[in-house]
């Protein structure tokens, strides 16, 4: 018997399972910054996740996640939001979700800080600018 070609059969029947998977599986929420307090010495980090990461079907509450504390490297569960970036700081420009520039440079000045190497910052000006507009209604060009 080929065990070679068997392999490659699982390796494509896994792939395609993969995919199935991911169609069926609701999608993540938005990236977003996050501001995190140690339960145990209290000092704050900044991580990057989602609301709901889209792994398995349920939402994980952010006190019962896994983190690690740059202060005092305790790894575990527990930790307090602070703050949270608006949930369309990362899809910027949105055509349905716009921000302020101001909005969206505080938010580019919480990234650069905490996260200097992010390949969103590489985008700046270009890929990655604010919609500042408002949001365009579809509906109400067309009744005119
Ligand atoms: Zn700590």
């Amino acid at each position: 018997m080929s065990g070679i070609h068997g392999n490659a059969r699982m390796r494509v029947v896994a792939v395609v399972c993969m995919l199935l998977f991911a169609r069926a599986a609701p999608a993540a929420t938005p990236p977003r910054l996050v501001e995190l307090e140690c339960p145990k010495c209290q000092a704050t980090h900044w991580e990057i996740d989602h609301d709901y990461r889209g792994m398995d079907g349920y939402y994980e509450p952010y006190e019962k996640r896994v983190y690690e504390c740059p202060n005092c490297r305790h790894s575990g569960t527990g930790y307090h939001v602070l703050e949270k970036s608006p949930p369309e700081f990362f899809l910027q420009p949105h055509p349905m979700y716009p921000m302020s520039q101001a909005d969206f440079d505080f938010w580019v000045s919480v990234l650069r800080k905490h996260f200097p190497d992010h390949p969103m910052l590489q985008k700046l000006g270009s890929g990655f600018k604010p919609n500042t507009k408002l949001p365009t209604k579809p509906g109400l060009e067309e009744a005119k």
